[in-house]
């Protein structure tokens, strides 16, 4: 009963996803007004709507104008509820089963928002985020609050480093124009002094930066290329200045990460002024730093497992259908949905396979 439960709720979850995918991204209302075909306008009554169903009656075009229907609507509405149902074997009913309802929703609507538009709106990934890391501290789950914070920090710390390192190579090592009162150049200061100042004293400088440029209306910042060639030297020496690798890695990484996604977040609550102003004009885009530490939230250290499938899924689909502009936020939610259900599951037969 559950399963057949959790996959006819995921059906109807996945109608309503096809409304989020459609309208979030051109900032209409979600609730009003009601569905509607959009070749013809002619609203669309309940018995059009009946997932998956209503479109195979209609063998895929409108009961109205009979222009077809696209098949992607059914499509969505089929895989979230398949994923329902694959949650529901993995757990009884339970807000445990209704919080992993939640995590794949989010994350389908993500993907598809992003092989539209090639953006993943803040309001879903942070929402993701902050869902994650409530559940983890009021139920420890999936993971203790600490594990799932971490988690959040060192991913987007991690791919926030890497997009960093990218819009570097790419402009070939020019300096990058730093943004006002936050951006990138905070986010690899943050990284330098957590390497060696520890996460809490690293992080406290860069915000310090961050408070000073939006003080002086000035970026008040150290050049990427001091900040960036000296990270990595930072961590080679580190056991040479007594320190241990491992901690200067993650005091980098803890340190970086906050400054990404405190500063997603400002630009993300942040009036719009009329498009003068370039957002995050980093090779990757912090949209997939943002997705990466959401996943975090929920998957804790096994987030870095996520990115590695993601990279996977995404280059083999690269190659395989020689696509030039590839949206990395599908893959990423492949990668953290799989991490999600056999994580755990894949990191030791892993181990096993190397006879650990
Ligand atoms: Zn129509």
């Amino acid at each position: 009963m559950w399963p057949a439960f959790a996959f006819i709720l995921g059906l109807v979850v996945g109608s309503f996803l096809n409304v989020v995918i459609h309208r979030l991204p051109k900032g209409e209302s979600i609730v009003f007004p009601p569905s509607r075909c959009p070749a013809c306008g002619h609203r669309l009554a309940p018995k059009d709507l009946v997932p998956v169903l209503s479109y195979l009656a209609l063998r895929g075009r409108c009961r109205y104008c009979a222009h077809p229907i696209s098949p992607r609507y059914p499509l969505v509405e089929a895989l979230t509820g398949l994923l329902f149902t694959l949650a529901a074997f993995f757990y009884p009913p339970s807000p445990q089963a209704f919080l992993t309802f939640a995590f794949l929703a989010l994350l389908v609507a993500l993907s598809f928002i992003d092989l539209d538009t090639y953006e993943l709106p803040d309001s879903l990934t942070y929402g993701l985020l902050f869902l994650g890391l409530l559940s983890a501290y009021l139920l420890s789950f999936p993971r203790p609050f600490s594990q799932a914070l971490d988690g959040s920090l060192l991913a987007a710390g991690g791919l926030g480093l890497v997009a960093g390192y990218g819009a570097f190579f790419l402009r070939r090592f020019r300096e990058g124009r730093a943004e006002v009162p936050v951006g990138p150049h905070q986010v690899h200061m943050a990284a330098l002094f957590g390497a060696l100042l520890g996460p809490g004293v690293g992080m406290a400088l860069a915000f310090l930066t961050w408070a000073l440029s939006g003080r002086t209306g000035r970026p008040v910042v150290l050049p990427d290329r001091i900040t960036l060639p000296l990270l990595p030297l930072a961590w080679i020496l580190a056991p040479y200045l007594g320190a241990d690798l491992l901690s200067t890695l993650k005091g980098s990484l803890l340190s970086a990460g906050g400054l990404a996604l405190a500063g997603g977040f400002y630009w993300a609550l942040r009036p719009q002024e009329g498009g003068g102003e370039e957002e995050e004009p980093v090779a990757m885009g912090y949209g997939d730093v943002k997705l990466l530490g959401a996943l975090g939230a929920w998957l804790g250290p096994y987030s870095l497992l996520a990115l590695f499938l993601g990279v996977l899924a995404g280059a083999f689909v690269g190659l395989a259908f020689r696509q030039r502009k590839v949206p990395f936020g599908p893959y990423l939610a492949l990668g953290g949905v799989v991490t999600f259900f056999f994580g755990e599951a894949l990191w030791r037969a892993y181990l096993g396979w190397l006879g650990l």
